[in-house]
């Protein structure tokens, strides 16, 4: 038997570079796994991607690097430390830019940040569809002066022109290792859990910063047919705090939602409708997660 490889690729570039896209493209549309820790670590495992004796785990830190400029109030300083600490501790780095497009200050700044970290660089240069040839070897040099990179990708994440290669080149080059998700243990149940996830790290990015501790969001409901409907309630323990998340005349709890909706659609791929709502709970945090900790087991 050959030997079994994993390890972790975290996905990480300016908004709009083709991360979710990207994301899609390998591990399909279905959210294969999430960990049970999903409500108290801020790092989302997006996707696994089995490829010859490879698995593939991809993590996915959005929003981190898009919201610079006011991220102090924005977003918890935990979601974005733990948001970095995935890229550190990852395998593979995937550095994926719009080559489309000139390089910009968005860029420079994921590139900023990732060139000192110690994990393997990928530099993959997406939207080739798009691109212009000269400036693709323009920014490939370019790019390539600033950071010291494995090796370079030109993919299209839209079309799937080059993925392979990519997928190749990370299924023979992860590190010896067991896999971390059993195989029967990868199913698309877990997408109910991303989308509590998603739906909690938009609390997070919206209020302030101790409120979201004392949240619990649940899927209700998770309806896939040709669109997908999902139903979730915020738990709080006090009036006040539901108050706060539901904001004036409903505004906060509504724009929870639309972002919470869009990042959805986004990687799932279908149109979503979205229905929040909001309870006190007190002592919710006494209760068993039942779904969350049985079903998936986190194998460290
Ligand atoms: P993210 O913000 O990095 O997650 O970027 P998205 O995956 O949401 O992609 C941003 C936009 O770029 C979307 O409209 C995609 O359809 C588009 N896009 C992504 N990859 C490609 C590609 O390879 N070619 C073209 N032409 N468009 C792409
Ligand atoms: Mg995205």
């Amino acid at each position: 038997m050959n030997k079994r490889k994993c390890g972790f690729t975290v996905i990480v570039g300016a908004p709009n570079s083709g991360k979710s896209t990207l994301t899609n493209y390998i591990t399909g549309a279905k959210i294969s796994i999430v960990s049970p820790k999903a409500q108290t670590t801020r790092s989302r495992i997006t996707g696994i991607k089995i490829s010859g004796d490879s698995q593939i785990i991809i993590v996915d830190t959005p929003g981190i690097f898009s919201l610079q400029d006011n991220l102090k109030n924005k977003l918890n300083k935990s979601i974005v430390q733990t948001a970095k600490n995935s890229i550190e501790g990852s395998d593979f780095i995937i550095f994926l830019v719009d080559a489309s497009k000139p390089i910009k200050p968005n860029d420079e700044l994921v590139l900023n940040y990732i060139k000192n970290i110690e994990s393997k660089k990928l530099l993959v240069l997406n939207k080739v569809d798009k691109a212009d040839k000269q400036k693709l070897l323009e920014n490939t040099q370019k790019l390539n002066e600033e950071c010291n990179f494995e090796k370079t990708f030109m993919i299209s994440a839209l079309k799937g022109g080059g993925v392979a290669d990519l997928e190749k080149y990370l299924e023979d080059n992860l590190p010896d290792s067991n896999w971390i998700f059993p195989e029967d243990q990868i199913t698309d149940a877990p997408a109910r859990f991303l989308a509590a996830e998603i739906t909690r790290e938009k609390l997070f990015m919206n209020l302030n910063e101790e409120l979201p501790y004392s949240l619990y969001v649940e899927t209700e409901l998770y309806e896939e047919k040709k669109d997908i409907k999902i139903h979730q309630t915020i738990y709080t323990s006090t009036e006040s705090h539901k108050s706060i998340i539901v904001g004036k005349q409903g505004s906060m709890i509504k724009k929870i939602g639309e972002q919470s909706r869009k990042d959805l659609q986004n990687i799932l791929g279908k149109k979503i409708h979205l229905f929040l709502f909001v309870k006190v709970r007190e002592n919710w945090y006494d209760r068993r997660e039942p779904y969350l900790v049985s079903q998936i087991e986190f194998k460290e």
